[in-house]
């Protein structure tokens, strides 16, 4: 390496480095990291007319991504790949297996203009998927504290319902929307009495305080091996960044 080269690729690991530093400051509450990076890719797909109760995959798809949008605001080191939500009757499931185009895969089975069902299942699957396939990394197997896995699915329920009828009461994806809001509250507020939701319920406040632990759930599938190996990559993926915005040399 020729020293002038060497020189700038000193300065490009140090910009990186900084860059690092601000990155790793994490959000104040509620304030919005809107990067690329953080955008979140859902289709919605029917095969069948009558798919999600014959509803509109536009205003489903808002639904989602609002409800996906009130945990990933939070965690804004985690990269999701695009996400694709079909219709299933039965339970929600978030598949292990990803699609052709490696597009993580999920069922709901909500229809209707039922918009906090599609919040309570969506939140709940969209816990399942930061837990297994977030990071571009996709978990194998589901043995280990697979019940904390559910309740910590059960708690995004109840969060992001509760959090989504405060932004839907002031910023709803539709200004007709708005109505709505009270009815998301309701649902979190019935789930908050259901025997299944007991040990979400002592979770709740956990996350409330501090919503920035819900990024803490992408690396729960992972050994601590993995864990930096997907550091590293997030490392030399801002380096290459910082590269590529570098501007061309002076002849
Ligand atoms: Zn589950």
């Amino acid at each position: 390496m020729r020293r002038r080269d060497f020189l700038k690729a000193v300065g490009v690991v140090a910009l990186a480095v900084g860059e690092t530093a601000k990155r790793d400051k994490l959000p104040e509450k509620g304030e919005r990291k809107e990067t690329k990076e953080h955008m979140l890719r859902i289709k919605v797909v029917k095969t069948k007319e009558t798919d999600f109760g014959g509803d509109d995959p536009k205003d489903i798809k808002a639904v989602l991504q609002s409800v996906g949008n009130t945990i990933l605001e939070h965690c804004p080191h985690t990269n999701l790949d695009p996400i694709e939500v079909k219709y299933q009757e039965g339970e929600p499931i978030t598949f292990f297996k990803r699609g052709a185009d490696g597009q993580i895969k999920v069922a709901l089975s909500a229809g209707g203009k039922y918009w906090s069902q599609y919040a309570l299942q969506f939140a709940h699957e969209f816990a399942h998927i930061l837990i297994s396939h977030s990071h571009g990394h996709d978990s194998q197997t589901e043995t280990e504290n697979v019940q904390l896995k559910e309740n910590l699915c059960y708690t995004a329920s109840i969060f992001v319902l509760r959090r989504m009828a405060e932004t839907w009461a002031t910023h709803p994806p539709f200004p007709n929307w708005k109505e709505y809001a009270p009815h998301l509250r309701e649902y979190a507020d019935n789930l908050l009495s259901d025997p299944k939701y007991a040990v979400a319920k002592q979770l709740l406040p956990i996350f409330e305080q501090h919503p920035e632990r819900w990024e803490h759930i992408t690396f729960l599938n992972m050994t601590p091996f993995e864990r930096r190996v997907i550091e590293s990559r997030h490392f030399i993926d801002r380096i290459a960044k910082t590269i590529r915005e570098q501007p061309p040399a002076p002849k």
